[in-house]
């Protein structure tokens, strides 16, 4: 049985059967993405929404998102797309937009102020495919590629769409294996290999969503920012410590209903802790 290289899971899948993230299917002894070009979400959103404050600042980015997660984060703000039963329906329901027409839709915004494609809203890696030939595209027109992703992809993957991205968002959701693995059902290693690398190759920021009595310590919150300054042979030749850090704030959803949202005092505290070490700290949802 062929499997799967894209994510830390390595599916291993038969024919016709897919993936952990409901986005990968075994077909003629191959896994293709079965969520190619099947768009749930489309919007021109600001750039600073991703969110990327230091990247092309008052701009609006095409957004666009399929279906598919291979996370399971129980507070995921997305699981209608993502790794609900509703989401199973795009499956037949998304309509296909095609690279040419997504990267033609990108051209006509200019006027509005567009600066290119954003792949986001779901985990777009599962079905980077459909990256690669768009964001090509949007390249020979002269415009600009970003990701918004949880990182936890191959570094193959990263290598093959490194020429076409532009700027990057990641998520760096916490810094334990345990609330990776137990709760996020993910892989802390994988996350942390993939931003090594990212920063390397694009503009990188990362975001960091404070759930209140799981990653929300400023110890916790020290290491992630000692770590992030000490990564090395960053895009532009700039120090770690200029690598922006968005920390937001929690509101419950989905399967978290079991406690509020993150108090806003946390949020700062958490903010004036990280800005100790590195220099564009911002936070979200307060
Ligand atoms: S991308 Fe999907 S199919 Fe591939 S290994 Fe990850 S969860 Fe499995």
């Amino acid at each position: 049985m062929p499997n799967c290289n894209v994510c830390f899971r390595n599916c291993e899948l038969r024919e016709g059967q897919r993936g952990f993230c409901k986005a990968r299917i075994c077909q003629d002894g191959r896994i293709v993405p079965e969520n190619y070009g099947k768009i749930t979400s489309l919007a021109l959103d600001p750039i600073e929404k991703k969110p990327l404050n230091r990247f092309f600042p008052g701009s609006l980015i095409l957004s666009a998102g399929s279906y598919g997660c291979n996370l399971r984060c129980p507070f995921c703000q997305n699981f209608e797309i993502t790794w609900s039963e509703e989401a199973e329906r795009f499956r037949t329901e998304a309509e296909y937009v095609s690279p040419e027409d997504l990267a033609a839709t990108a051209y006509a915004y200019q006027p509005k102020g567009n600066i290119g494609v954003a792949f986001t809203y779901n985990e777009p890696l599962i079905g980077y495919e459909y990256i690669l030939d768009t964001a090509k595209l949007v390249h020979k027109m002269g415009m600009k590629n970003v990701l918004v992703t949880n990182g936890t992809a191959s570094l193959q993957v990263l290598e093959k769409l490194a020429p076409y991205i532009d700027a990057m968002n990641i998520d760096l959701k916490g810094f334990t294996d345990r609330y990776y693995s137990e709760l996020l059902k993910g892989s802390r290693s994988m996350v942390m290999d993939f931003i090594r690398e990212a920063v390397k190759i694009c503009h990188i920021e990362l975001t960091t969503l404070i759930i209140p009595g799981e990653n929300d310590t400023p110890e916790e919150m020290e290491k992630i920012a000692a770590w992030i300054a000490g990564l090395t042979g960053v895009y532009e030749g700039r120090p770690g410590n200029e690598i922006p850090l968005h920390i937001s704030r929690f509101f419950p959803r989905f399967h978290m209903q079991d406690r509020g949202p993150t108090d806003v005092r946390r949020v700062y505290e958490l903010a004036a802790a990280a800005r100790r070490t590195l220099k564009y700290v911002y936070t979200g949802n307060c």
